[in-house]
C-alpha cells in the first residue's frame, strides 16, 4: 500500500493547505510517467476545468489498458480547483468521462443532468459540506445507489470517517492521495459499473428477444386461426360474407358464389340485398339500415335469388357486430340459411292440421249430437246414462282440440277475425270463473274472483272467453292444488285481466317460449295438452292492440296478466 507524504491536520484550515496527491515516487505507476506529482499544472484538457465544473475527456493514456473499454462517467467534486485539476490529471484516459463540480450546488445540477458510475467526494466544502451532499445524493432514487468515495484530509477523526459510511461512502481516501491507489479503487467501481450494466443490457436483449418470439408466435397464431375460420367459411353449406363498418361488403364464400352469382368482385362496395328479392328488398334494406345505425344484430326472413335457375329461396338471414376491445363497431359477420325446405314443411303442417281438423269437426258434431239425443230421450238406466254423459264431455274436449287447431290455421293464415261488441269485461271474468268453481272443487282447491267494478269495453267477447278459459285451464292444471286468483281492474285506457296461481312456476329461460306454437315446458306424461292454449291467446289479445305478460319463477306460481285497450283500433 503506498503511504500518502502529506498529511496535514485537518483542525485549522483542513484541506487548503494539503497537497490532494502524495508525491512519493513509489506512487508512480509505470504507464503514467511523471504525472503523478503534485504539479497541479499537469498538461491536457484537464487544465480547463480550471473554475468551473466541466467534463474532462483526458487523452492521457494513463492506465495502459485496452482503448476499446466503454468509457464510463465520473463525477470529481471538490472545491479546489487545482485538486480537481490533478484529480483529472491522475484519471485521465479512455476509461472515463470525467465530470467536475466544484461545490455541492453544482454537483447536484450535474447529477440532475445525467447518472455517473462513480462519484468522488472531498468532505470538505464550503456551502454544503460532504456528508451533507452525500446524504442529498442517497435521498434521491436515480442517484440513490452510485458510490461515493470520500476523500479527506489525513488523520480525520474516526467519527467522522464513521459518519462518511453512514451515509452511503463505500470508500474513504486521506489526502493527499495516492494516484495508483486512486486509479485502482476507480477501476473497481468503474468494472462493476461495466459489468452491471452489461448485465443490464444482456436482460434487456433478452426481453426483447422474448419479445419478438412472442410478437411471431402471436402473428403465426393469428394467421393460423384466421386460415382455419376461411376453411370453415368456405366448407360450411351456408352464405357467410363480412362487411365494414357501412354494410360494404369485403369477403364472400364460395356458396354465396355460388348461389347468388355475384361474387365479391362484382358487388365489391355494395351490399348483400343485391341477392334480395325484389319483393323483399326494401324490408330488409330498411331494417339494415337500422342495424348499421345502431350496431345491432340483424336477422329477418327474406327471399334470396337463385343463380342456377332464378328461383327465390326462403333464408334466414343474419348479422352480428364485429366490435374491437373498446367495444367500436369494426365491422360484420353474415350468414344466409336456405329454409325454404323447413317452411314448406311447417306449411304443409299447417295445410294438414288445417284439413284434419275440418274432416274431424264434421263427424264429430254428428256424434256430439247423436250422444246428446240419445241422453235426452230420457229412458236410459242410470249407468247407461252416466256413461253417455261422460261420452258428451269428452266428445266436447275433443271438439275445443279441434277448435285449437283450426284456430292455430286461421291464426298463420292471417284468418282470425274479430266480432267485436261492447260489454263488461268483470261480468265475463264471472261468468268464466263460475264455470270453473265445480272443477276447482273436484281437485280440492277454489278459485276467489276480484273485480269490485265493472270495465267496460269494444272486444270479441267470445275470443276473450277462450283467453281466460285457457289461463285458467292452466292455472288449474300446473296450480299445485292451491288457490286460484282471478281480477279484474281498469282505468281511463286499459283494462287488465290478471290470473294468478301459487303453482309449479315458470323457469325465466321458458318464459318467452311458452307463447309459440307447440311449445310445452313439462313433460306431456305429467300434464296434458298440445301446446297451443298461450300462443292462441297472445294472438287474440294482440289482435285486439293488447299484450300478455306474465311474473313468474320455478316453484313459486304464476301470475298473467292480459292487458286490453278499452277502444282497440283494429277490433
Ligand atoms: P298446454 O296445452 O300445454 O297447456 P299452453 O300454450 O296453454 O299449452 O301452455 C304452454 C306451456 O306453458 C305449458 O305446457 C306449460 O309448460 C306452461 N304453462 C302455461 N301456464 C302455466 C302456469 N300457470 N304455470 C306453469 N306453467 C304454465
Amino acid at each position: 500500500m503506498p503511504r500518502p507524504i502529506s498529511s496535514s491536520p485537518i483542525s485549522s484550515s483542513p484541506i487548503s493547505s494539503s497537497p490532494i496527491i502524495s508525491s512519493s515516487p513509489n506512487s508512480s505507476s509505470p504507464s503514467s510517467g511523471g504525472s503523478l506529482s503534485s504539479s497541479p499544472a499537469a498538461g491536457g484538457s484537464a487544465a480547463s476545468s480550471q473554475g468551473s465544473g466541466s467534463a474532462v475527456s483526458g487523452s492521457h493514456a494513463s492506465s495502459g489498458r485496452p482503448s476499446s473499454i466503454e468509457p464510463v462517467d465520473v463525477l470529481l467534486i471538490d472545491d479546489r480547483a487545482e485538486d480537481l485539476l490533478t484529480l483529472s490529471h491522475v484519471l485521465a484516459g479512455p476509461e472515463y468521462r470525467l465530470q467536475t463540480a466544484r461545490s455541492g450546488p453544482e454537483a447536484l445540477k450535474r447529477l440532475l443532468e445525467q447518472d455517473f458510475a462513480l462519484i468522488l467526494l472531498d468532505v470538505f466544502m464550503p456551502v454544503i459540506d460532504g456528508f451533507e451532499l452525500a446524504s442529498l445524493i442517497k435521498q434521491r432514487e436515480r442517484s440513490q445507489s452510485t458510490p461515493i468515495i470520500f476523500m479527506t484530509a489525513a488523520g480525520s477523526e474516526l467519527s467522522q470517517i464513521y459518519r462518511g459510511y453512514s451515509l452511503g461512502a463505500v470508500e474513504y481516501l486521506s489526502k493527499p492521495v495516492d494516484p495508483d491507489v486512486l486509479r485502482a479503487k476507480v477501476r473497481i467501481f468503474a468494472d462493476l459499473f461495466r459489468k452491471d450494466q452489461r448485465l443490464e443490457r444482456q436482460a434487456e436483449a433478452l426481453r426483447q428477444s422474448e419479445r419478438r418470439e412472442r410478437d411471431v408466435l402471436l402473428t403465426e397464431l393469428r394467421h393460423s386461426a384466421e386460415r382455419r375460420y376461411l376453411h370453415l367459411a368456405e366448407a360450411v353449406p351456408l352464405s357467410v360474407w363480412t362487411a365494414d363498418s357501412q354494410g360494404n361488403l369485403t369477403y364472400t364464400n364460395r356458396y354465396w358464389n355460388t348461389y347468388t352469382g355475384l361474387p365479391l368482385a362484382e358487388l365489391r362496395d355494395r351490399s348483400w340485398l343485391e341477392a334480395v328479392d325484389p319483393a323483399d328488398r326494401h324490408a330488409c334494406a330498411e331494417a339494415w339500415r337500422e342495424a348499421i345505425a345502431t350496431g345491432q344484430a340483424y336477422e329477418r326472413e327474406c327471399r334470396l335469388r337463385r343463380a342456377s335457375d332464378g328461383a327465390s329461396r326462403w333464408h334466414l338471414s343474419r348479422a352480428v357486430p364485429e366490435r374491437n376491445e373498446s367495444g367500436q363497431l369494426q365491422g360484420w359477420l353474415g350468414t344466409h340459411a336456405d329454409i325454404e325446405e323447413a317452411k314448406r314443411a311447417i306449411f304443409a303442417r299447417d295445410e294438414f292440421l288445417s284439413i284434419a281438423s275440418h274432416e274431424l269437426r264434421t263427424p264429430l258434431t254428428a256424434l256430439k249430437l247423436r250422444l246428446q239425443s240419445a241422453l235426452h230421450a230420457g229412458d236410459l238406466p242410470e249407468k247407461a246414462r252416466h256413461r253417455m254423459e261422460s261420452a258428451v264431455l269428452q266428445t266436447e274436449r275433443l271438439e275445443r282440440l279441434i277448435e285449437n287447431l283450426l284456430d292455430v290455421s286461421r291464426i298463420t293464415t292471417g284468418h282470425l277475425d274479430l266480432e267485436s261488441e261492447l260489454f263488461d269485461l268483470a261480468e265475463m271474468a264471472q261468468d268464466v270463473t263460475e264455470r270453473f268453481r265445480e272443477q276447482a272443487a273436484r281437485g280440492g282447491t277454489s278459485v276467489e274472483l276480484n273485480a269490485p267494478a265493472p270495465v267496460v269495453g269494444r272486444w270479441d267477447r267470445l275470443r276473450l272467453e277462450q283467453v281466460a278459459t285457457n289461463l285458467l285451464s292452466n292455472a288449474l292444471k300446473f296450480g299445485g292444488g292451491r288457490p286460484i286468483g282471478v281480477a279484474v281492474q281498469g282505468d281511463q285506457a286499459h283494462a287488465t285481466l290478471t290470473v294468478t296461481d301459487r303453482g309449479i312456476g315458470i323457469a325465466p329461460e321458458n318464459v318467452a317460449r311458452i307463447f309459440h306454437q307447440f311449445e310445452r315446458v313439462v313433460g306431456h306424461r305429467t300434464f296434458g295438452g298440445l301446446g297451443m292454449g298461450l300462443y292462441i291467446a297472445r294472438q287474440i289479445v294482440q289482435a285486439h292492440g293488447g299484450s300478455v305478460e306474465v311474473e313468474s319463477a320455478s316453484g313459486q306460481g304464476s301470475r298473467f296478466h292480459v292487458i286490453l285497450p278499452l277502444n282497440p283500433a283494429r277490433a
